[in-house]
């Protein structure tokens, strides 16, 4: 049974063109049959078995290491756990507090807003400091007074203008002070590469269901660098995060490895639907990912009339999957496409996202979003 309607590389699209892909894209075509196979062979055959004899329970570690080499990182490090984004970062950002005894909590002002909602409430239930800095006030911060820091969270693409922050250099100047990295790739994970191990980074937390494709409500993932894994002490102290969840003991033991940032019961069928929209992504691989998103990116400007004003970086290095156009009227605009089929979002006032999902946005796509744009910008007489 697949999804009906018009097919672009294995996905759903039916007649819209997505370039939504900050948000929710569409399904692939075959997902009914996953989900499916699922319910009818695993769950109708095995009911309570099925978490034992189909792997379900190893669901959320299984699909950890699926998508590790998407985030540059080795098996063993990434957890599904069945969370929400939000629910991961606060899990991930009380943990770090937790790892460095210092005041202050760091974090851009412009980062997404639950970040800075659960910035500021993990600083006032820790008794820390939450300090917001501007883009560069952030690495100054660091230089000037980065002893006082516990944890700085940062973000590699700034979900409103796509401009990247360099991984790399932003945990190396944190470990220079002694403070821990958090960072959230919900706007990197499946389309640019992140380099996790390599660029050091101890904790990251990111959404299934941008780039990632997971659908509906996605869960979450989590990466803990092996070297903190055994020292790590998570707030959300579930039994799944147990190191023997079925022995019921009273205390808690927390896992040794990534199981101990499980919590409770993962949601099955989306971790399943997760682990399915995987797939393509893996098969492609995350540098090809990258590349097409760029050219695609590249053929959008090249169409875009040279009177629409581009607040993204306009060097494809320097901003991740999405593009950020400031229009006079963000809402009106989004409408305007979307009664053309072109899905984009609106960031009220005035700018429009634009995003380059590399497995189904095409050459054609963009070209004719950009015409879209244009007529909606400045209708015919
Ligand atoms: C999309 C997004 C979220 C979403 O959080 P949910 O808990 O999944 O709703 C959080 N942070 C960032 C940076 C995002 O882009």
């Amino acid at each position: 049974m697949s999804v009906p309607g018009e097919v672009n590389g294995g996905f759903a699209t039916g007649d819209l063109i997505h370039l939504n892909g900050n948000s929710l894209g569409p399904p692939r075509t075959d997902l009914l049959d996953r989900l499916g196979t699922v319910v009818s062979e695993q769950w109708a055959r095995g009911q309570v078995r099925a978490w034992f004899r189909d792997g379900w329970l190893d669901l959320p570690r299984t699909v950890g290491d699926k998508l590790s080499p998407l985030l540059g990182a080795a098996p063993g490090q990434v957890v599904v756990a069945g969370d929400t984004t939000s629910t991961t970062l606060f899990n991930a950002l009380v943990a770090a507090c937790r790892l460095r005894d210092r005041p202050v909590v760091l974090v851009e002002g412009d980062a997404f807003p639950t970040d800075l909602y659960l910035a500021a409430s993990v600083a006032r239930l820790l008794g820390r400091e939450l300090v917001v800095e501007s883009r560069d006030g952030f690495d100054a911060y660091l230089g000037e007074h980065g002893d006082r820091v516990a944890v700085a969270l940062a973000a590699p693409v700034d979900f409103r203008t796509g401009r990247r922050r360099d991984i790399g250099s932003t945990t190396a100047l944190c470990h220079a002070v002694g403070a821990l990295s958090v960072w959230d790739l919900c706007h990197a994970a499946g389309v640019l590469p992140t380099n996790l191990d390599t660029n050091n980074v101890d904790l990251a937390i990111g959404c299934g269901y941008k780039y990632l494709g997971g659908g509906p409500g996605a869960p979450a993932f989590l990466y803990v660098a092996e070297r903190w894994q055994s020292e790590v002490d998570f707030p959300l102290a579930g039994w799944h995060g147990h190191a023997e969840p079925f022995a019921m003991t009273p205390d808690f033991v927390p896992a040794t490895g990534i199981d101990r940032g499980r919590n409770g019961t993962p949601p099955l069928l989306s971790l399943v639907a997760l682990d399915h929209a995987l797939d393509p992504l893996v098969a492609v691989g995350i540098d090809e990912l990258h590349r097409r998103a760029k050219a695609l990116g590249e053929a959008f400007l090249d169409a875009l009339r040279p009177d629409v004003e581009v607040v993204s970086p306009r060097d494809p290095d320097q901003r991740g999957g999405h593009l950020a156009l400031r229009v006079p009227d963000a809402d009106a605009v989004e409408h305007g496409l979307a009664e053309r089929n072109v899905l984009v979002d609106a960031r009220p006032p005035d700018l429009i996202r634009v995003a380059f999902a590399p497995l189904y946005v095409t050459p054609e796509h963009v070209r004719r979003a950009a015409e879209a744009i244009h007529s909606v910008l400045s209708p015919p007489n």
